[in-house]
């Protein structure tokens, strides 16, 4: 049985999912709250350049 990398479950399946550009081996739930959270980074990342550049052309 495959392990999650994430809270070391045995699971059926592991999906891989990249994080930070490592592909890591998760079970679904784990695989899910990863990408959210890969998704959030980069939303927060993309909100804050948006901020410098406002600021900036002012
Ligand atoms: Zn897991």
């Amino acid at each position: 049985m495959p392990t999650c990398r994430e809270c070391d479950d045995e699971v059926d399946s592991v999906v891989t999912v990249k994080v930070d550009g490592k592909s890591r081996k998760l079970c679904e739930d784990c695989a899910d709250r990863a990408r959210e959270a890969h998704e959030v980074a980069e939303a927060s990342e993309a909100a804050v350049q948006q901020m410098m550049g406002f600021k900036g052309r002012r």
